[in-house]
């Protein structure tokens, strides 16, 4: 079977997992990817909400931290980002939108507004985990997931439509509501732009891609510098030259394209 094919059976198949909550079935443990506890079909917890409330407004729950860090440390050190490219439903919905982001008009459209700085832009993921996540919830209280995007996709949006006439918005709706159309915007214009710029469990997991057990493996010496890998990676990786870029999210799609066989998944150094 293509690895494609195999991944979107995987995508899926967590999908189906994440909202197993429809049929009655929760798990007591927080998502291995980004997905909502607020999500009407919910079967587990969202991790970075679970962060939040480990720390909030100063009230250090110890247990509470460390499970989502223990539980993504040991991910990360086994899989890498893997996660990110095989099982989060947010980045299955990116893979829906990449197709879109690719046609002529909308690249001529995203280079037009693309900011020089957008090379850069990746440091922002990690400014939202340490900020968002950590910091303001510590100091002021739950900031991100009340303005989160995904939490808005999957959580508000199906409350709204189940509970239709009944919702009372708070005060972060708004934002929230501008923020969603920021994120449906980029994901169109970008490819995977939530997850190369803003994630902040991307940016969790990202580190671990250098010192994972599964990694993308190059024979650079047998390279044709054909570029092929790099115009497939949908996180914009220069595949030849990334050294276990913490960008990649093992999809295989340059081990799909390249003519010579030399990109391969490999486990261990
Ligand atoms: S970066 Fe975030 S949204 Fe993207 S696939 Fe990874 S966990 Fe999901
Ligand atoms: S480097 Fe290859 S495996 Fe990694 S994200 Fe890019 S295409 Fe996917
Ligand atoms: S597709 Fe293969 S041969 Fe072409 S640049 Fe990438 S690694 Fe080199």
């Amino acid at each position: 079977m293509r690895l494609q094919i195999k991944r979107l059976l995987s995508q899926t198949f967590f999908l189906i997992l994440a909202n197993l909550g429809a049929f009655k079935i929760k798990t007591g443990f927080c998502y291995p990817f980004f997905y909502c506890h607020g999500c009407p079909a919910a079967s587990a917890g969202c991790p970075l909400g679970t962060i939040e409330h480990a720390v909030y407004k100063g009230k250090l729950d110890w247990n509470l931290l460390l499970y989502p860090l223990v539980f993504f440390g040991v991910i990360g050190m086994v899989f890498g980002r893997a996660i990110c490219g095989w099982a989060c439903p947010i980045g299955l919905l990116q893979r829906i939108t990449y197709p879109i982001s690719q046609r002529k008009t909308i690249k001529k459209i995203s280079q037009r507004f693309a900011p020089s700085i957008l090379p850069y832009a990746r440091y922002i993921k990690y400014v939202n985990l340490v900020l968002l996540v950590f910091l303001t919830t510590y100091f002021i209280g739950f900031m991100f997931t009340d303005i989160c995007p995904v939490g808005f996709l999957t959580g508000t949006i199906p409350i709204l439509i189940l509970n239709f006439g009944e919702f009372t918005p708070n005060q972060f709706f708004l934002v929230a509501l501008i923020i969603f159309v920021f994120f449906i915007i980029l994901i169109i214009l970008s490819g995977r732009g939530w997850c190369k710029y803003f994630c902040p469990l991307g940016a969790l997991l990202a580190p671990f891609n250098k010192v994972s057990l599964l990694h993308i493996d190059i024979e650079t010496d047998k390279c044709l510098h054909c570029n092929l890998c790099s115009d497939a990676c949908p996180m914009g990786i220069d595949v030849p030259n990334m050294n276990r870029s913490p960008e990649c999210i093992l999809c295989g799609k340059c081990i799909d394209v390249c003519p010579q066989k030399i990109i391969k998944f490999k486990v261990g150094s």
